[in-house]
């Protein structure tokens, strides 16, 4: 079995490529516990499901676009496209080549993002900008994007013609004949005009035009247009490396139950890049990235390979935002709209929730976990969405070996893994740590932490107790913040 550091080991070195829904997760739930070095062309994480919230009301980006460094406070940043991989390095498209002992490729679907977070919210204040100086606007693609955007600009912008086209048959292709249908009356009670089985052809189009001609040949004016259609993943780059022959029709990594790229032992692939059967949605992607942290902790301490995690099948939960206040949800015994399911997500868009799961401190959480607050009564519609995964530092050490010795650190130190240092138990502050319960002795302004990499409440002296540590930004560090130690490259 590896030691740990604190024992004289060395981290393993863990890259991942792509800090998008899945990446940033994983890299975040790694970084107490390995070599963590996050590849990403951007200075930022965005969660998606908010951008099309973000362009009718530019101030909810500040929220949504969130700084790599927020949250990987003990990893590093590599910013650049990752371009070919071999069996120990991923090489950079600025040239850096980074040495792994495991690799997560979280590559989603290709974006065009500006590198940095203020140039993102730029482009935010400009695409508003955009919309409220139009007095028409064509969307093309009836897909969640394009229906989301609708419903945001007809809900905030009453007074403006909006016009969907979408060359299929039904809105919401990836889900349910039901919703679509909702969803299409709900968008025409709002005055968006639905153009079905049509498409727009954009390369014909005449730059600066706001004419534009359907496949029926309707001319549709807008003075301003959104394309909508979906983007390719982003794998086209390994077809040139060690995985070219992993990739699926589709351009997907094929993975095993555990998320290993098959006939890998130490690459994983998750997101949207991994082959799972299953529709790709970012809380699908967070379950991946907390199952890879898992498996890869479990590997990295000399576990067995058959206690490592495995993905089961889902049944499909979706929930489109419809504007401001309402919503539309496919769950697995009924479909849903308007106010109810609005609740759930329409408000925040889970913001909060999606904030949490790459804040730093305690345990991520699953965005979709807010639905309990939001439906708590609800306890059917709660039971079908609350995704629990159970995310703590539990005991890893093999069966049979000593229990280990509970260790009080300092709050700060604690937080940076490898360079802990043990201090007497009257120094050390109670402090929120990586899980949602701690140990605490009674009367004592001391907290013990055992060793998080071993720790086990079972093994605490029974003079001691567990407390639910409080949800909420840690209290005792600044601004609920971790103390930031940046790691030397
Ligand atoms: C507008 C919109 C709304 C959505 N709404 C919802 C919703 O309400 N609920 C829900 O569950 N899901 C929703 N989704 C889907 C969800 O966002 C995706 O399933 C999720 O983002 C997938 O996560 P990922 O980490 O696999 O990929 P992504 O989040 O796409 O991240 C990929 C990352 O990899 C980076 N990258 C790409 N290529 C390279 C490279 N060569 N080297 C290095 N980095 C690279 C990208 O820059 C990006 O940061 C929505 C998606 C969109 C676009």
């Amino acid at each position: 079995m590896e030691r740990p550091p604190e024992m004289g080991g060395v981290w393993k070195r863990v890259v991942v490529i792509g800090g998008g829904v899945a990446g940033s997760l994983i890299a975040k739930s790694l970084q107490f516990h390995a070599d963590v070095t996050l590849i990403d062309p951007k200075e930022y994480f965005e969660i998606p499901w908010a951008s099309l919230r973000a362009m009718v009301e530019p101030s909810f980006a500040e929220r949504s676009v969130i700084y790599h460094k927020d949250y990987l406070t003990n990893g590093r940043l590599v910013m650049s496209k990752a371009i070919n991989i071999s069996n120990s390095e991923v090489l950079t498209a600025k040239g850096r080549m980074v040495a792994y002992d495991y690799l997560v490729i979280a590559t989603g679907h290709n974006d065009s993002f500006p590198e940095t977070r203020t140039e993102r919210l730029k482009e935010y204040r400009a695409e508003n900008e955009k919309i409220k100086a139009a007095g028409s606007v064509l969307i093309v693609g009836g897909g969640p994007t394009g229906v989301e955007l609708a419903a945001e600009i007809a809900v905030d912008h009453p007074d403006k013609r909006v016009v969907l086209v979408h060359d299929g048959s039904r809105l919401l292709e990836f889900i349910g004949p039901k919703a679509a249908g909702k969803t299409l009356e709900w968008l025409k009670s709002k005055n968006v005009e639905v153009r079905l089985r049509q498409s727009v052809d954009l390369n014909n189009s005449l730059e600066g035009s706001t004419t534009y001609v359907t496949s029926t040949g309707e001319i549709i004016k807008a003075d301003c247009l959104f394309v909508c259609t979906g983007k390719p993943l982003a794998s086209a780059w390994l077809k040139e490396t060690v995985l070219k022959n992993s990739l699926d029709a589709f351009g997907r990594l094929k993975v095993d139950e555990n998320l290993r790229v098959k006939g890998y032992k130490n690459i994983f692939a998750i997101g949207d890049i991994a082959d799972v059967k299953e529709i790709k949605q970012g809380y699908l992607a967070q379950k991946h990235a907390l199952i890879a942290a898992k498996n890869l902790k479990l590997m990295m301490t000399g576990g067995k390979e058959n206690k490592m995690a495995t993905l089961k099948p889902h049944s499909i939960k979706v929930i489109v935002s419809l504007g401001r206040y309402d919503a539309v949800a496919q769950f697995p015994l009924t479909t849903i709209i308007g106010l109810v399911p609005g609740l759930i997500k329409s408000k925040d868009l889970f913001v909060g929730k999606g904030k949490e799961t790459v804040r730093p401190g305690p345990a991520p959480r699953e965005f979709l976990s807010s639905i309990g607050g939001a439906l708590s009564s609800i306890c059917t519609i709660k039971g079908i969405i609350l995704e629990k995964v159970h995310y703590s530092h539990r005991d890893s050490r093999p069966r049979g070996t000593n229990p280990p010795k509970l260790k009080a650190y300092t709050p700060a130190s604690a937080c940076n893994g490898n360079r802990r240092k043990e201090v007497p138990v009257k120094e050390c502050t109670p402090k929120v740590y990586n899980r949602k319960e701690m140990a605490f002795k009674s009367g004592e302004p001391a907290a013990i932490l055992p060793n998080p990499s071993y720790g086990n409440y079972n093994e605490m002296p029974e003079d001691w107790e567990l407390r639910r540590v409080p949800a909420g930004p840690d209290p005792l560090h600044h601004n609920g913040h971790t103390p930031t130690k940046p790691r030397t490259p």
